[in-house]
């Protein structure tokens, strides 16, 4: 069977032999699946349309769900995009390289099928050693979405990536685990209304700081019900980040912990607990094995305070959560909607199968 290629590197210090041969297939028009600081792209010469529409193909990605394009400088956005303003440059001056994707006006240079056919186009710089030497040894924007099944939950590592596009891709830099673990904050600046289009890394108070304006966050960017009309993103009209397996988010609400934990704690009693598995944090985790014992299947994502920690072993939880065969429910514990928070639950809202939210009382 044809499997891709996969090429091991140091993630602070990718060797010159890799980024050139992955350099060149991108040139030939071929697919690369690379690390970025957040997740693996899968990477096309943003320029070639039909390298860029083999990845659509690859990932089985809705050709309406248009692709971010990566650059190695500002200098670099300008074969891009069109129209930008001196406060949205002094702006990125600041966040880029990072976590930032902004959607500005297209040029008409870049083929429409990046866009999903829209005038407009999204852009980010990455902070990852990998994907910056990348772009600047091909010389050009790399449109790259995330390297998974559309559908699934992104990949945060090579295997990731093997296990669902092992045969589409033809080259996997494997350089470990990713920095952040979620997708990049994408933000519109077209619109009259500026406005957070996926909550991620860099959260709203953040943004504020660095433009020197708010942005509107909908209840669709806080991943509340999927969009039915044309929405501002494409991408909120689909389900993302799932698992196979049937998810429970079990949300806070306006209860303190100790409540929501009777309340989980309630919640999960009503299930035979040998088909259970529960995603939380450690703390949770500790408080729910005391109280019903270790038959249930636990998967930890990270100590209560850290959200930055969670972030990161979100997408590689709900991939493990596929694999545990006597398995038949999983929930899921929320989190505090702050900061990176807001791209915690976007993620699991959208993950997930089932919503339920502790009430006080
Ligand atoms: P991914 O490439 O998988 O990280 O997803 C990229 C996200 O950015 C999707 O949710 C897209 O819908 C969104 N996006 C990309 N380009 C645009 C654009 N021009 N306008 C609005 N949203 C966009
Ligand atoms: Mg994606």
């Amino acid at each position: 069977m044809y499997r891709a290629r996969v090429v091991k590197v140091d993630p602070l210090r990718p060797s010159d032999k890799a980024i050139e041969e992955a350099a060149g297939i991108l040139r030939s028009g071929g697919l690369v699946a690379f690390p970025t600081e957040t997740v693996y792209g899968l990477g096309a010469d943003a320029f070639n349309s039909e390298a860029v529409l083999k990845v659509f193909k690859v990932k089985r990605r809705p050709l309406d769900n248009p692709l971010i394009v990566h650059v190695s400088s500002l200098d670099m956005l300008y074969q891009v995009a069109a129209d930008i303003s001196e406060q949205v440059v002094r702006a990125l001056a600041i966040a880029w390289p990072g976590p930032l994707t902004v959607v500005l006006k297209r040029r008409a240079e870049v083929p429409a099928v990046v866009s999903g056919g829209l005038d407009t186009i999204a852009a980010r710089c990455p902070a990852h050693p990998v994907a910056l030497k990348l772009i600047e040894a091909l010389g050009r924007p790399i449109a790259a979405p995330s390297a998974n099944l559309a559908g699934r939950p992104s990949p945060t590592r090579a295997e990731h990536v093997i296990e669902d596009l092992g045969d589409g891709v033809d080259l996997i830099i494997d350089a470990e685990e990713t920095f952040f673990g979620v997708e990049s904050t994408v933000v519109d600046l077209v619109s009259p209304i500026p406005q957070i289009l996926r909550p991620g890394p860099i959260g709203p108070e953040e943004l504020e700081k660095v433009f020197g304006f708010r942005f509107s966050l909908t209840p669709y960017a806080r991943g509340f019900s999927m969009y039915t009309g044309t929405p501002p993103s494409p991408g909120m009209k689909y389900r993302h980040y799932a698992p196979n397996k049937k998810l429970v988010l079990v949300e806070k609400g306006l209860c303190d912990t100790s409540t929501y934990l009777d309340f989980l704690i309630n919640t999960l009693k009503t299930y035979s607990k040998e088909l259970l598995a529960l995603l939380a944090t450690r703390e949770t985790i500790e408080e729910v094995s005391r109280r019903l014992g270790t038959s249930i299947m636990y998967l930890t994502l990270g100590p209560r305070e850290n959200l930055f920690e969670i972030a990161r072993n979100l997408y590689s939880s709900l991939r493990n959560l596929d694999k545990l065969d006597s398995v038949s429910i999983a929930f899921s514990e929320g989190v505090e909607e702050r900061g990176v928070g807001l791209a915690i639950m976007n993620r699991l809202r959208k993950a997930s199968s089932e919503r339920i939210v502790c009430e006080v009382g």
